[in-house]
């Protein structure tokens, strides 16, 4: 058996309370590796084509693999799988911060919830052994709270918590998974999921740090990184946060404003990071043993709004979703937002975006007072905006409907409502514009549970970076605003090499090219250090292919292809002010990019799906069968 793993998997069976333990062995682990591989394993054996996914028969998968826990920069990070009930595609996403090392000290490589609990429950988790508790006196209860009382209910200070929050109870479609309160599992509604199966928590703690393959390579790596830090692309990112890039996103005219309808906003400089710095910082945060430190916690107390430093502190995404998108430039708004999403269990990025979205109905005449319970729904109001996210979270009023995201509410509003969505196979928008960064309109449209900004590459890294690509056999450098084969082509192998790190679960701002503390070398001696495996480029693309393909079998088997994979109409609409004034982005240049895309990924050119030649050349013969 390779190093690193446990080769536990916990098998949690809500509706009938038992558990039980699988030991798949060394050879699923090297095929499926870990995090979003895995649980794609686990979600396409055990949920049935169409079902509801907040149903029982929905799998609810959390995922390591055999990095996590190593004391190494970048690791200590999971991924949550299952039928997205946002999308009603596969569901994805992933979080850091200390509960993933934990849980893998605690003696498990994954968790597979199958089924409903009769009554709420939390599940216990110390040092291989696992029980199922009653959650009756947690329901309801803000993710702050219920941490402190499973720390005093366990007798354990250093406990750690997975959560679905209150949000995720109520069902609402973007409900996030919350880690140790201020880490999100945001995108894909996974926290809605959760609270389906009537699983409030997981309380974990554990002692038993795995065995390294090579201990000493791993003390070097780990030295390596801590002293390139400093001169090291991700310095600014922990120093500042990630919401120092807000004045560069502004000045390339690529920080979506006021619902999309511009790049540019005048108030940026109030969200950026060096701002927050300079007034409501109050200290750096960080994953377990990530020496760049790029969390924020933030503390504001005053008349309007109070932020308790133990919820942590906007992101960039936040900040974007909750400000810009909003035409809102107060950072103690923002940062109050974020608290209440992550007091409750929600993605700020879809919730920030819808709210922005039904501003945009507002201020267009499309819904008024009368149907947002007299308020005055108008981009810069930071009151409403805040109000808002409280009132989806408690699924009260005019919150109830944009509790079900952005693209239903359209729906039930009418067709003029529609043409002013910015989301993809429902979900939301994340702040990258597609048209600074050509090959993110491609992958909006293609990835399989939505629009994200994570999943592959940034246009400029092929420039500025072609040392870094040229590993990932990427040779022919071109500019941001192009969409030609050569950028599919980066688009398609960058996210192979993303779908790798869901997978193996590493941090993309210290793996990432782009960012240089480690590249993709440094990532193969770590895996190497960790649990013993040789990998080469060509393997660790491969591992991410077959994840990606996984992916595409599921949304095909739910009747999702190519048609799926298409961006909002108000995509084709000039953007207005700044340096992206004027620009709009081609249907048609999408279409012929995705007839490329497909070609060059082995799919059916016309359906969009994985050919059985593709899936069997990647192992995945079962999963062909599953499409007939
Ligand atoms: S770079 Fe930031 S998000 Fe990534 S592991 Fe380090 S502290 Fe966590």
């Amino acid at each position: 058996m390779a190093y690193g793993y446990a080769d536990k998997i916990l098998h949690i069976y809500l509706s009938e309370g038992e558990m039980e333990i699988e030991r798949p062995g060394d050879a699923f682990y090297r095929k499926y590796v870990g995090g979003s591989a895995l649980g794609l394993y686990y979600l396409l054996r055990h949920t049935p084509p169409h079902a509801d996914p907040l149903g029982p028969e929905n799998t609810l998968i959390f995922a390591l693999s055999g990095l996590t826990g190593a004391p190494v920069s970048g690791q200590s990070r999971m991924t949550a799988v299952a039928k997205s009930p946002l999308t009603n595609a596969v569901g994805d996403s992933q979080c850091g911060g200390f509960f993933p090392a934990e849980l893998k000290w605690a003696g498990f490589d994954a968790l597979v919830f199958h089924g409903r609990a009769e009554e709420p429950v939390y599940l216990w988790i110390k040092d291989g052994q696992a029980e199922l508790r009653s959650a009756e006196g947690l329901w309801g209860k803000p993710t702050g709270e219920v941490q402190a009382v499973l720390r005093e209910e366990l007798g354990d200070p250093k406990l750690k918590t997975l959560q679905c929050g209150p949000a995720g109870e109520r069902g609402v479609r973007f409900a996030s998974v919350m880690a140790d309160v201020n880490r999100a599992m945001g995108r894909t509604g996974m926290g809605a999921v959760m609270g389906s199966k009537g699983l409030k928590a997981i309380a974990v703690r554990g002692t038993q740090k795995p065995q390294l393959a090579d201990k000493e390579t791993l003390v070097n790596l780990a030295r390596l990184g801590a002293k390139r830090y400093p001169t090291s692309g991700i310095y600014g990112t922990g120093e500042l946060g990630t919401a120092r890039v807000v004045e560069y996103q502004d000045m390339t005219g690529g920080l979506p404003t006021r619902n999309w309808s511009s790049g540019t906003f005048e108030g940026h400089m109030a969200l950026d990071g060096s701002t927050m710095a300079e007034t409501i910082l109050q200290e750096r945060d960080t994953c377990y043993g990530c020496v760049v430190r790029c969390k924020r916690v933030v503390k504001v107390e005053n008349e309007r709004w109070e932020v308790d430093p133990l919820y942590g502190g906007p992101e960039y995404e936040t900040a974007a979703a909750m400000g810009s998108y909003c035409g809102i430039d107060d950072l103690e708004a923002v940062s109050r937002a974020n608290q209440l999403c992550n007091m409750y269990g929600m993605d700020t990025i879809s919730c920030g975006a819808t709210i922005a979205w039904a501003m945009d109905c507002f201020q267009e005449g499309i819904l008024t007072e009368a149907d947002t319970n007299g308020l005055e729904l108008r981009f810069g109001n930071a009151e409403a905006m805040v109000e808002m996210v409280e009132k989806i979270a408690h699924r009260e009023g005019f919150g109830d409907l944009l509790a079900e995201g952005s693209a239903r509410a359209a729906k039930k509003v009418g067709e003029d409502a529609e043409d002013l969505l910015a989301a993809v196979k429902n979900q939301e928008y994340p702040a990258h514009m597609p048209h600074v960064k050509r090959s993110l309109a491609l992958i909006y449209a293609v990835n399989p549970f939505g629009a994200d900004h994570e999943s592959s590459e940034h246009d400029p890294t092929y420039e500025g970076y072609p040392e870094q690509m040229a590993k990932l056999g990427l040779t022919d450098p071109q500019p941001s605003d192009v969409l030609n084969e050569e950028k599919v082509r980066f688009a398609l192998v960058t996210q192979y090499l993303h779908s790798f790190h869901d997978s193996i679960n590493v941090c993309n701002f210290v793996f990432g090219p782009s960012w240089q503390l480690y590249d993709v070398d440094h990532l193969r001696e770590a895996v190497r250090a960790v649990i013993g495996w040789d990998l080469s480029v060509e393997d660790l693309l491969e591992i991410g292919e077959r994840r990606l393909n996984m992916q595409r079998v599921f949304n095909a088997r739910e009747g999702m292809g190519r048609e799926a994979d298409t961006l909002p109409k108000k995509m084709r609409k000039a953007l207005e002010g700044g340096k992206t004034d004027g620009v709009a982005l081609s249907p048609q240049a999408l279409e012929r990019a995705k007839d490329m895309y497909y070609d060059m990924a082995g799919w059916d050119v016309y359906s969009g799906i994985p050919t059985r030649g593709k899936l069997a050349s990647l192992g995945l013969d079962w999963a062909a069968d599953m499409l007939g």
